[in-house]
C-alpha cells in the first residue's frame, strides 16, 4: 500500500514510538512514495535509527519494487561524471571499501545504481551540517589514512558540498602525499593532554598526588636531567626578566639547579620576581621535562594549596576536639599517641591499626633498604594494602613502594596478565578487559591512555592506526589494483569508467556506447549481446565480481611480490568480496 501526499502521518500517533520517528518519516515518505509508512519505519527501527543504513535498506527496497512493477531492471546503471577519470574511481573506492553498508558518502559524487534511481536523493538534504562534516572528515580519512585528522576536518569544513573542488584537492593530495602527518598530530595531542592536565589543575587535585608538596619540593636531593635544567634557565629568564644570566646561574648553582629553590635563592638575593607565564604559553615551542611541569604547576598553585592545607589543619583541629568530647579517639600501639581520629589510622590487611605517621615513616625506612612494606606489629609479617599508603607518601616513595611490590608479584608469578603503562613503563593487571583506558597509578605519570592503540585517551574518537612505510606502500598497491582492476577506458574519448553493478551496455558522457565485457563500441539497442558472445546484465554482477575479485588477487600478489608479508592497517580489499556476495 502506497500513501498519496495527502497523507498526514501525524494523525496517526499510534503508528510511532518517538516525535524522531514520526519526523523521519515525514521527511522519508516523499522519498519512496512506492513504500508503505510501515516498510519505512520498520526500516528505521530496523537499522537503530541510523539514518545512513536507513536510508540504504529503503533504497534498496524501492529498487526492487521497481523492478517488480516495470518487469525488468532499471536501465539507468551507468556510473560516469563530469569530472572524469579520478572522481569515479573514487566513487568506486569509496563507496565499496569505505562503508560495509553501502552507504554513499555526503559531498562526493555518488555511483551506484540504487541512488540514481531516486535521482532527488542527497544526503545533504537530510544530515545537519556537523554530522556531515564528521563523515566528510571520516570519508577522507578512508584516503588519506596517515593524514592529520585535524587537517582534514578544516578541509571538510573548507570545502562544504563543493564536490568539484574536494575531487580536484584530493586528487592532488593522493598522488603528492604532501600534508600534515598523523604522526606529527598524535605527538602534538600527546603533549597538548599533558599541558592540560596540568594547566587545569586545582589545588585539591595537586594534593592528590602529592600530598606534602612543599617538602617535595624544596628538597635539594633531586637529580634533574639535561631537559628540567633547560626548562629552569628558560623559565627563570622570564619571570627574572631583565636580571643579567650571571646573577641567575649563580642563584641556579645555590639552589642546585632545582627550580624551587633556585628562586627562593634569587628571591633572597632580593631580586624581584615577575608573573609566572602559563604552561601552554611557556611550552609552545620547547619540549618539557615532566617534574619539571609539576613543579611549575605547584609554583602556580603555591597560594592555593597552602591555604588549601591551612583549611584541611583547622577541620581536623575541630574533628579532633568534637572526637575528644565524645571520646572516640583512638591510640596507636606503635608510638602510643592517643590522639587519633579514625581517618589518621592505617591498618595491615589482617586489620593490626597503627597511626599514619608511623606507617610513613616505616614505609620510608623500608623504600630505603630496599624491603616491602609490612605490619608493624612485631608478630605480624602481613603487607600494607597500597591503598594505605597512596596518600600519605611522597610521589617519589610511593614510585617505588609500586616498584617493589611489581618486582616481587612478578616473581611470585602471582599476576597474570600485565600491561605496561606507555609512557612510564608501569605496570599493572587489568581484571576488567572491557576497560579501554589504562589509567597509570604511578603518581609521577598519571598518565590514561587508550589501551588498544597505547596513545593518549582518545575517547569519543576511534583509535588512530598509524601505519609505517611497508603498510602505505601495500595499501597503495591494493588500491591501484581495484581501480585498474574495474575501470573501463571509453574506446572513444578515452575517458575512464568504473562500473559499480548493473548492465553491460555502458554509456559514456560523450555518447559513444561500448560493452563492458569485450570493451567494444556498440550500437543503439541489445543487438550486441544477443550474437551470444556477451552476455546483458543477466551475468553482469558476475563478470564485475570477477574483475573484482582479480584485481584483489593481483594487488594481494604484487604486494606480497614487492613489500612481503605486511599486516594491513587500511586494507582497501577488506569486506569487498564479502560486500558483492551480499549484493
Ligand atoms: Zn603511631
Ligand atoms: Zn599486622
Ligand atoms: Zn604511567
Ligand atoms: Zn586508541
Ligand atoms: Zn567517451
Ligand atoms: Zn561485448
Amino acid at each position: 500500500m502506497a500513501f498519496g501526499n495527502g497523507y498526514d502521518a501525524f494523525q496517526d500517533p499510534e503508528l510511532f514510538r518517538s516525535p524522531e520517528e514520526a519526523e523521519f518519516l515525514e521527511s522519508a515518505r516523499n522519498m519512496f512514495p512506492s513504500l508503505s509508512n510501515e516498510q519505512i519505519l520498520n526500516a528505521w527501527r530496523a537499522n537503530n535509527s541510523d539514518l545512513e543504513r536507513t536510508l540504504d535498506t529503503l533504497l534498496r527496497a524501492s529498487d526492487a519494487q521497481e523492478v517488480d512493477s516495470s518487469g525488468h531492471q532499471n536501465a539507468n546503471h551507468m556510473s560516469s561524471n563530469s569530472r572524469g577519470s579520478f572522481c569515479t574511481s573514487i566513487n568506486a573506492v569509496g563507496s565499496l571499501s569505505q562503508s560495509s553498508h553501502g552507504a554513499h558518502y555526503p559531498g562526493v559524487p555518488i555511483a551506484s545504481s540504487s541512488s540514481s534511481s531516486s535521482g532527488e536523493f542527497r544526503i545533504e538534504n537530510f544530515v545537519p551540517v556537523q554530522e556531515r562534516r564528521r563523515l566528510r572528515t571520516e570519508f577522507f580519512r578512508g584516503f588519506l589514512p596517515d593524514a592529520d585528522p585535524d587537517f582534514l576536518r578544516e578541509k571538510a569544513e573548507q570545502f562544504g558540498d563543493n564536490e568539484v573542488d574536494i575531487c580536484e584537492w584530493l586528487e592532488s593530495a593522493m598522488q603528492t602525499r604532501n600534508y600534515p602527518k598523523l604522526l606529527d598530530y598524535l605527538k602534538r595531542k600527546e603533549v597538548e593532554d599533558v599541558l592540560n592536565r596540568y594547566g587545569s589543575m586545582n589545588a585539591q587535585d595537586f594534593l592528590g598526588s602529592f600530598p606534602d608538596p612543599k617538602n617535595y619540593f624544596d628538597n635539594v636531593e633531586r637529580t634533574p636531567s639535561k631537559l628540567y635544567s633547560e626548562n629552569v634557565l628558560a623559565l627563570l629568564k622570564i619571570i627574572f626578566l631583565g636580571v643579567n644570566e650571571e646573577r641567575l646561574r649563580f642563584g641556579l648553582q645555590n639552589g642546585r639547579g632545582l627550580l624551587i629553590p633556585s628562586l627562593k635563592s634569587l628571591q633572597d638575593l632580593g631580586i624581584k620576581r615577575g608573573p609566572l607565564p602559563s604552561c601552554s604559553v611557556f611550552f609552545q615551542r620547547d619540549a618539557f621535562d615532566l617534574t619539571f611541569l609539576q613543579e611549575m604547576t605547584y609554583l602556580r598553585l603555591e597560594t592555593e594549596i597552602e591555604t588549601e592545607s591551612g583549611l584541611r589543619k583547622c577541620q581536623k583541629r575541630s574533628a579532633v576536639n568534637e572526637a575528644k568530647k565524645s571520646g572516640t579517639l583512638l591510640e596507636c600501639a606503635i608510638c602510643c599517641m592517643d590522639d587519633f581520629l579514625v581517618s589518621d589510622m592505617r591498618e595491615c590487611v589482617r586489620g593490626h591499626l597503627f597511626c599514619s605517621t608511623c606507617l610513613k615513616r616505616h614505609a620510608e625506612i623500608s623504600v630505603a633498604e630496599g624491603k616491602h612494606v609490612s605490619c608493624l606489629h612485631a608478630d605480624c609479617s602481613e603487607s600494607v594494602a597500597l591503598s594505605q599508603l597512596r596518600d600519605l607518601l611522597s610521589p617519589n616513595v610511593f614510585a617505588s613502594v609500586l616498584r617493589y611490590v611489581q618486582k616481587t608479584e612478578l616473581d611470585n608469578a602471582k599476576l597474570g596478565h600485565l600491561e605496561a603503562c606507555p609512557f612510564c613503563g608501569f605496570e599493572m593487571e587489568f581484571e576488567d578487559e572491557s576497560l579501554t583506558v589504562f589509567e597509570c597509578i604511578n603518581p609521577l605519570c598519571r598518565m590514561n591512555t587508550c589501551r588498544k592503540c597505547k596513545r593518549s585517551d582518545h575517547r569519543p574518537l576511534l583509535c588512530y592506526n598509524v601505519e609505517d612505510d611497508n603498510q602505505v606502500k601495500a595499501r597503495r598497491i591494493l588500491e591501484e589494483s581495484l581501480s585498474e582492476g574495474i575501470l573501463r577506458q571509453c574506446p572513444k574519448c578515452k575517458r575512464e569508467i568504473i562500473k559499480i553493478e548493473g548492465c553491460n551496455a555502458m554509456t559514456c558522457l560523450c555518447g559513444a556506447r561500448f560493452c563492458y565485457n569485450c570493451r567494444q563500441i556498440i550500437d543503439r539497442g541489445y543487438a550486441h549481446f544477443d550474437r551470444g558472445r556477451c552476455a546483458t546484465w543477466a551475468v553482469a554482477d558476475e563478470l564485475y565480481k570477477r574483475d573484482l575479485s582479480l584485481a584483489v588477487e593481483q594487488g594481494r600478489k604484487r604486494v606480497r611480490e614487492t613489500v612481503g608479508d605486511v599486516k594491513l592497517l587500511h586494507d582497501p580489499t577488506k569486506n569487498l568480496l564479502e560486500d558483492q556476495k551480499r549484493l
